[in-house]
Order: structure tokens, then C-alpha cells, then sequence
């Protein structure tokens, strides 16, 4: 029986990053992958501002930068966003396929001296009060205090655990191929036609993706061959465009689900096995990513025995969205457009704060933000399938977004910056929270210079070691330390 302190089940963007935030801490992690190796299989195209944000709080987005082609769009149901304005270090799309992504972080995982355990697929996970069991499909055993799952779309640990996974049913059947191309449209080309649409995209030089949407239900889950993928373009490009050379050709649909619950007992998931959705707008592998960076820290502080206890912490970036309620012939006369369109769509209510521990509040911050990927990606659905009805509203829609206003706010939604509370430019100190103050407050922290890094400065900040602003100043600050850095050291 093998044991460490977390277990972290798949070694894809989110169980990577995750792994490299724990090892931060000096956490003894064990990442086990069911593949025997890394694939070349390029997946996601990119990473949005958040993403990069975070990496550049770690001192690595330069590294992510270089190896990728700065992409100054993004791209809401088709329709282009520009990504200019967003009040952000990095306002464009990192083109950068996801096996390079994969790539870096296992590289600089290794650098915090932790390897992947390739060929590990879990099979069985039994959790105790204390610790949690797993084995592979091999027969190794694993013992450890927590164990979180990574392990995609079809997780073998949100089943064991018998979470649910509910959601929405795939309408649409897609299909991509990377390829070389005889003879390119053009960087970005795409069309739609009444049968359905297709794109091309350069990932990089010499590399094309082809990709091809149908408004129905899939028939069949079998990969598609070059045959059928060419068979299937050509019947809506009209042209094959020359492609050969196929690195990768894959069918995927939009299902959209989300975990019931990310936490059972000392089980918690993240990435794409909390949440699933078609991949418009490129939000997967980075809420995966914002996921792990959320929760590490909190795991890191539970594990090393200076979680707070549960408290009524104030949760960051978590408008839950309530059921649509009707409005009342007084709210016609008495409230704004905005606050009646919020009531039928389901309007912000107040957080839930009661007794949550710090590692409950992982699901709480979290687990809204994911139920929000999958409405706009459904949303996105919706604006792309063909037809004179769709053409009227794509048209409405892309004249809205020439408003500056509007074009940012999708920007921001889909790049991940709509956090009112995230602290871009505050450098962050490793594997701590930071506290900028005059030096007079700075000793409100002494107590927890283990834990937070005081740095004197006029800018009033406590920033969770997430990027999250935890205290701006005023009253509070011993209350904001000990709620999510948990009690004092005692002198
Ligand atoms: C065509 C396409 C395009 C996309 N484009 C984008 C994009 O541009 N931007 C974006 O953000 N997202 C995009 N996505 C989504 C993105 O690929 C996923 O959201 C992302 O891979 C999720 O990362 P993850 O680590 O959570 O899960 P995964 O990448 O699925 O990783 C899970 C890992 O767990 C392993 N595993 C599975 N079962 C077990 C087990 N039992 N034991 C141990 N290991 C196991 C798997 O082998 C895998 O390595 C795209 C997806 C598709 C299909």
C-alpha cells in the first residue's frame, strides 16, 4: 500500500495544475494517470486572460506566452469578441494546443519534484472516515488523507462515489480533425449552411483544425475514421479543402452537466469531472484550471492542520443563481428593466454563509461558476443551430456586440475575468496569502506570518493565495485572517 497526503486521480490540465499548487505548499502528492503516456491529441486551442493571470502569479505565465500565438479574438456562438479592452495584463486568447499545456505543467510539476504515475487507472475507491482507499486496475493500492478526482468527463471517482450527474442531453453532434491542408481558406474560415456549419482554424503553422457541427443527436459514440470526417465536411464545405495528414480526428456533442456535489467527505472533484458542456467559447481546460487553483490552497491548509473552523466565511465570486419568480404588478411600476429581467432569468440572492468550512467553500465559489459555463454554452447552442430564425437572432446579436459595453461583458464572461474581486496586480507570494498595508496594520498579521506574507505598502489588500481579495481596507482584518487562514499561531 502506497501512501501520501493527497491523491489526485487523472494527470490532464486540472489533476497537473492542481498537483503543482499542492506542491507549493510542500504537500506529498501522488498523481495517478489511467494512460500509459502523454498523447498528442490537441483538444483545447487555448488559454483566456484568467488562466494566464494565475500562471503569471506563479511567475510562469511568461513560459505559457512564449509558446503560443497571441490571439487578439475570441469567440461567443461563432461570433467574434474582441479582447482589447479587457482590463487585464493579457486581453487576448493564448493560442496554445492543450497537449503543449499538458506539456509545461507536467514539466514544471517536475521541477516541484513530483512525477506522474503513468499506466495507473483507478478502479476502485472506498472512502473512511479518516483517510481514502483506491486501486488500480493493476491491483496497486493507495492509502491517503484526501483523494480528489481529475479524471474527466466520464470519472471513475464521481461514479464510485455515486454523485450525480445531471444535466442536459447532447443535441448536437461535432466532429474535428487536425490536419495539413493542400489548400488553406485562410487562418480562421468559417460558414454556415442550412444542413449545419463548419470551421477551419491554423493552430500553427502547417496545422489546420477542421471543424464541423450537425443539430441532431450523434447515431454512434465510435471515433470517427478520415473517411467519415472527410465524407461529412466535404457534404457541408463542398471542398475537402486538400486536407491529409490527420494527427487527431474526434466526435464530441454539447451535453452539459455538472456534479450534484464536488465534496464527499474527503473526495472532492474538479475540472472536467465536476462539469461537462460543448466546447464553445474554449472555457473547459480553463475553468478546470480555475478550479485546482481555487481549491488547492484550501486542501493545502486543511491537510498541513490550519483550516479554520467552520465559520460564515464571505464567499468570493458566487452570484447563486435563484429560480425565476414571477413579478408582481408593484415590481412593474417600482423596478428597473435590468431587475425584472434578473427575476425571470433567475436573479443573484444572497450567499450562503452559514457554517461552511474552508474546504466546503471550494464547491460553494466554484460550483456556480461551472453552472454559468454551461448556460452560456447552451446558450451558444442555441445561437448557432441553422435556419431563418437563428440567422434573424445571430444578426440582432452581432450588432449588439459592435457596443463596446456589450462585446466586453461576453469577453470578460468567457475569459473569466467577470470576478469583481480578483486582484490581478498584486504579485503573490508562494504558497501564501499576501497582505499589502501600511506597516502600522502590517502587525495585525504577525500572527500568521506562517501562513500570509505582509509586504508594506499603501495599497490595503489582503489576497487569498488564489488572486481573490479577502480584505480592502477598513475593519475586518483580523476577522478576514482567521476566516480563511485559520486561527492564530499562539506566541
Ligand atoms: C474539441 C475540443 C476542443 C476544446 N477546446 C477547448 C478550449 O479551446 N479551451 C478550453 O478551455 N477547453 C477546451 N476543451 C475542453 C478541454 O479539453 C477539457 O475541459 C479539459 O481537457 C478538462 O481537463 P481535465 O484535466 O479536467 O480533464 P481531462 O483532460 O479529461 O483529463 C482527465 C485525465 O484523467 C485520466 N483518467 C480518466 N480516468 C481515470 C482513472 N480512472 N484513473 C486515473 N486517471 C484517469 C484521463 O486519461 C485524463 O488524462 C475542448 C474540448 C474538446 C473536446
Amino acid at each position: 500500500m502506497y501512501s501520501s497526503q493527497v491523491l489526485i486521480a487523472g494527470g490532464g490540465p486540472t489533476g497537473l495544475w492542481l498537483a503543482c499548487e499542492l506542491r507549493r505548499y510542500g504537500i506529498d502528492v501522488t498523481i495517478l494517470e489511467q494512460r500509459s503516456s502523454r498523447t498528442g491529441e490537441s483538444r483545447a486551442g487555448g488559454l483566456h486572460a484568467r488562466s494566464l493571470e494565475i500562471l503569471g502569479s506563479r511567475g510562469l505565465a511568461d513560459r505559457f506566452v512564449a509558446a503560443g500565438r497571441r490571439v487578439p479574438f475570441a469567440h461567443f456562438a461563432g461570433l467574434w469578441l474582441e479582447m482589447g479592452r479587457l482590463d487585464t495584463a493579457y486581453p487576448y486568447v493564448l493560442g496554445l494546443v492543450q497537449s503543449r499545456i499538458e506539456a509545461l505543467l507536467e514539466d514544471h510539476l517536475l521541477e516541484l519534484g513530483t512525477k506522474v504515475r503513468w499506466g495507473a487507472g483507478i478502479a476502485e475507491v472506498v472512502p473512511f472516515a479518516d483517510h481514502v482507499e483506491v486501486t488500480t486496475a493493476t491491483g496497486e493500492r493507495f492509502t491517503a488523507g484526501y483523494l480528489v478526482g481529475c479524471d474527466g468527463g466520464r470519472s471513475t471517482v464521481r461514479r464510485r462515489l455515486g454523485i450525480p450527474f445531471d444535466g442536459t442531453d447532447a443535441t448536437v453532434s461535432s466532429m474535428l480533425a487536425d490536419v495539413r491542408l493542400a489548400e488553406p481558406p485562410g487562418p480562421i474560415f468559417q460558414r454556415r449552411t442550412p444542413l449545419g456549419d463548419f470551421s477551419v482554424l491554423q493552430l500553427e503553422a502547417g496545422h489546420h483544425r477542421l471543424m464541423l457541427n450537425h443539430y441532431e443527436p450523434a447515431t454512434t459514440t465510435a471515433p470517427p475514421d478520415l473517411a467519415e470526417f472527410r465524407a461529412a465536411f466535404t457534404a457541408l464545405a463542398g471542398t475537402d479543402f486538400g486536407l491529409h495528414s490527420p494527427q487527431w480526428i474526434s466526435r464530441y456533442h454539447d451535453a452539459a452537466r455538472l456534479a450534484a456535489r464536488y465534496r464527499d467527505g474527503r473526495v472532492l472533484l474538479a475540472g472536467d469531472a465536476a462539469h461537462i458542456h460543448w466546447p464553445a467559447g474554449g472555457q473547459g481546460l480553463n475553468t478546470g484550471l480555475q478550479d485546482a487553483t481555487n481549491l488547492g490552497w484550501k486542501l493545502a491548509l486543511t491537510v498541513n492542520g490550519h483550516a479554520p473552523a467552520p465559520t460564515a466565511p464571505t464567499l468570493v465570486n458566487t452570484p447563486p443563481v435563484a429560480p425565476p419568480t414571477a413579478p408582481s404588478p408593484a415590481d412593474l411600476t417600482t423596478r428597473t428593466a435590468a431587475e425584472l429581467n434578473a427575476l425571470a432569468t433567475g436573479a443573484p440572492a444572497a450567499a450562503p454563509t452559514e457554517g461552511l468550512a474552508l474546504l466546503d467553500t471550494y464547491e460553494a465559489e466554484r460550483r456556480p461558476v461551472a453552472a454559468r459555463v454551461l448556460a452560456n454554452t447552451r446558450a451558444q447552442t442555441a445561437l448557432c443551430r441553422p435556419g431563418p430564425h437563428t440567422d434573424a437572432l445571430r444578426a440582432t446579436v452581432a450588432d449588439l456586440l459592435t457596443i463596446p459595453e456589450a462585446n466586453d461583458r461576453l469577453a470578460a464572461m468567457v475569459a473569466g475575468l467577470d470576478q469583481a474581486d480578483r486582484a490581478p496586480t498584486t504579485p503573490l507570494a508562494p504558497g501564501r496569502g499576501t497582505l499589502t498595508a501600511p506597516p502600522e496594520t502590517l502587525t495585525t498579521a504577525s500572527p500568521w506570518a506562517d501562513r500570509v506574507e505582509a509586504r508594506p505598502d499603501t495599497c490595503e489588500r489582503l489576497v487569498r493565495p488564489d488572486g481573490h481579495i479577502a480584505w480592502s481596507g477598513g475593519p475586518g482584518l483580523h476577522e478576514a485572517l482567521t476566516t480563511w487562514f485559520g486561527p492564530p499561531t499562539a506566541r
